[in-house]
């Protein structure tokens, strides 16, 4: 039987998906994929996103400047998400945060959007949705000087000391694509050990393809590759994991958790 499981990052909207979007979602479902969390990452993404999440049960929005494309961004258009996210109500503030990784990428740029939007999640009660490369300590420090509701950082590659302090401020961590290759053992350690109240599973599709679909587009129909690697390397069952995976997704994001059954009201 199929565990019921989230993805709790793809990218649907993106162009890739264009062609069989539909499949796709349908695919995934049959999978057992019951809900995608999709990410926005510049303003031009922000309505394809919520169009689609208007037409789909399962489809939960979230709206953000991603630091990748940071040379698209202006601050002008944090007001702008801040009063969509305000009327539209999204499930977070994402992705947002710090990529330091790529030098070509103007960081003190950065740092001024992600601050901002960081502003914006607070203000509304919103958690966040973070993506963060060679930058844990940075975001760190301002997630302590903007204390957000909660979130997730996704594709999480940091250190234990630093998954501590996520998990102290109530974040989950993501883990997707990556951990089903061999050759991630840092990664692989790490995440057989935290505790299982604080993962997520994640796709990040298009991008981060498994180590079964290597050079094709990843595709939250996957995810179940990742729910049977964690299921190895902790050596807990597939059931379990799935189950408190889920939990976690709908606690951090406040989604309706849709693997309980539906209380009768004539019970109430
Ligand atoms: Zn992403």
């Amino acid at each position: 039987m199929n565990e019921k499981i989230i993805d709790s990052h793809c990218h649907l909207d993106m162009p890739a998906f264009d062609q069989d979007r539909q499949q796709v979602l349908e695919k995934a479902r049959a999978a057992g994929v019951m809900g995608f969390v999709v990410p926005g990452t510049t303003r031009d993404s922000w309505q394809k996103i919520l169009d689609l999440a208007a037409g789909e049960t399962d489809v939960y929005p979230a709206l953000g400047l991603h630091p990748y494309f940071c040379a698209e961004h202006n601050t002008a258009q944090v007001d702008q998400l801040r009063t969509l996210a305000e009327k539209m109500r999204p499930v977070a503030i994402g992705e947002i945060g710090l990529d330091f990784f790529r030098p070509d990428l103007d960081q003190d740029l950065q740092l001024e959007l992600f601050e901002l939007q960081l502003q914006v999640a607070q203000d509304l009660e919103l958690p966040v949705i973070l993506h963060t490369r060679k930058a844990h300590e940075q975001v760190l420090k301002l997630l302590k000087q903007y204390p957000v509701r909660s979130g997730i950082s996704h594709a999480f590659n940091g250190s234990w000391q630093q998954a501590r302090q996520y998990m102290d401020m109530g974040f989950c961590l993501g883990f997707g694509g990556m951990l089903t290759y061999e050759r991630s053992s840092k990664l692989r350690t790490l995440a057989a050990k935290l505790p299982l109240e604080h993962l997520v599973l994640e796709t990040d599709a298009p991008d981060m393809p498994g180590a079964a679909h290597q050079y094709q587009r990843n595709s939250p129909e996957y995810l179940p590759e990742v729910l049977d690697v964690l299921s190895e390397i902790r050596s807990e069952s597939r059931q379990s994991i799935a189950a408190t995976t889920t939990i976690n997704v709908c606690r951090v994001l406040t989604l309706p958790d849709k693997t309980r059954p539906v209380p009768d009201p004539q019970d109430a």
